[in-house]
């Protein structure tokens, strides 16, 4: 727990001086009690949002409208600081459905400590950590043991728990996909028949979950691991078709050296490399080669059906346009390192520095000749450092700078 990130103390401290509780739950705690190193961390508190505001003044902000948490800013880096909070009764769930998929229901009443452990998803991720005093570490769901056990198990009733959120079937199986955690048996269970009810659940937020597992090095064999719950065909029949398709194969392939090279920090976390990582294959599909080295004929009007392959691919998450446009950008670049044309203007590129990122990863996964990459530099600045990038984010969470 020595590891905690010194800004995570310095917050809880400031909040415990105004006489708050404040302590690190969920996945960091999961991942700082496994040994590794957390992406981001969550800080649970006893104050209000505004009283929270009121603390850290600038530095903080207010987000989301139903569901209210504060953004805390140290560096170039936020740390998410939300309220105790907890499960709604059955009386106030009553008539209040969703507007666009998202559970209303699920935000609002503020808690105790003790309320705040049980509406969260899973043993493992209701531990809390006392960054400043000496409670150690805190678990009121016997998550340690699970943790122990490397077990995945609901709080609360799992069939319940699942079907009043979907999404917490494919949060199980990330755990087993990133983890090698075994989901209890009723967990087990409780997929085998509520799988299909995943597509009821809001596009953006299986957006962001997926957004997730491609910022960690456990791709392949999460995305795997949702296949075989049958979880892929429920969200995302594309992928599912795919990954049992003649192409499945190199996808996998593809998506495992992607993960040896994000372990080995030698990819970039860049959301648009890593939808253009994913998309290739259906893209290739689409715009075909004549041969294996060829990936596609340049030819005008390319963009149309890059983009069109990138959207039907993406289509049950409607993904940004900016971020479709831009990994179609980043593909249709690829065929440049065969041909050499135009090296000035692929050199300028906003994209080149991701383009060149998957080239090179296409080299490995299909074995081509290293010495493709050896006229095409790796970009001494970070690209687009010009005006394409304006209204990029300029925060991450917890690691690292911002990028695409
Ligand atoms: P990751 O390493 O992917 O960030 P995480 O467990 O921290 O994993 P987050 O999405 O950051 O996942 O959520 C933080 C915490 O919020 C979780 O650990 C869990 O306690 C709680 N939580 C998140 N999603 C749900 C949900 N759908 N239902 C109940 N609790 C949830
Ligand atoms: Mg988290």
């Amino acid at each position: 727990m020595e590891k905690i990130a010194p800004e995570v103390r310095h917050i809880a401290r400031r909040l415990v001086q105004h006489g708050f509780d404040a302590l690190v739950v969920g996945g960091a705690v999961r991942d700082l009690l496994l040994g590794r190193e957390p992406k981001d961390y969550d800080i649970a508190t006893s104050a209000r949002p505004e009283e929270v505001k009121e603390i850290f003044g600038r530095s903080a902000r207010i987000i989301g409208r139903r569901f209210r948490l504060v953004h805390v800013y140290r560096g170039h880096t936020f740390y998410e600081v939300s309220t105790f909070r907890r499960e709604p009764t059955t009386e106030e769930r009553k008539g209040r459905v969703d507007d666009d998929g998202v559970m209303l229901w699920r935000d609002n009443a503020y808690g105790t400590l003790e309320q705040d452990a049980h509406r969260r998803d899973f043993t493992v991720n209701a531990l809390y950590y006392d960054p400043v005093g000496d409670r150690g570490v805190i678990d009121l769901t016997g998550g340690v043991a699970d943790l122990e056990a490397r077990i995945v198990r609901s709080i609360g009733p799992t069939e319940v728990r699942m079907a009043e959120d979907p999404v917490r079937m494919l949060r199980a199986c990330k755990l087993v996909g990133q983890y090698g955690f075994r989901l209890a048996p009723e967990v087990e269970e409780a997929i085998g028949h509520l799988a299909p009810q995943l597509r009821l659940c809001s596009p953006a937020r299986l957006f962001e979950e997926i957004l997730k597992i491609l910022a960690k090095p456990w791709s392949a064999s999460t995305f795997q691991t949702l296949h075989e719950y049958e979880l892929t065909p429920a969200m995302w029949p594309g992928l599912a078709e795919m990954w049992d398709g003649p192409r499945g194969p190199e996808l996998r392939r593809l998506l495992a050296a992607r993960d040896a090279r994000v372990a080995a920090g030698g990819y970039s976390k860049s959301r648009t490399l890593a939808l253009a990582t994913l998309a290739f294959s259906a893209v290739e599909a689409e715009l075909k080669g004549p041969s294996d080295t060829v990936l596609w004929e340049r030819r005008p009007g390319l963009e149309k059906p890059c983009r069109a392959a990138i959207q039907r691919f993406f289509a049950p998450f409607r993904v940004p346009r900016y971020l479709s446009a831009r990994a179609r950008d980043l593909i249709l670049l690829l065929p440049r390192f065969f041909d050499g044309r135009r090296r000035g203007r692929v050199l300028e590129h906003p994209e080149y520095k991701y383009s060149r990122e998957l080239f090179s990863l296409l080299c490995e996964v299909r074995r081509w000749d290293g010495d493709l990459l050896e006229g095409w530099p790796p970009p001494h600045s970070p690209p687009g450092a010009s005006g394409r990038r304006r209204n990029r984010r300029r925060f991450t969470r917890t690691t690292g700078k911002a990028s695409g």
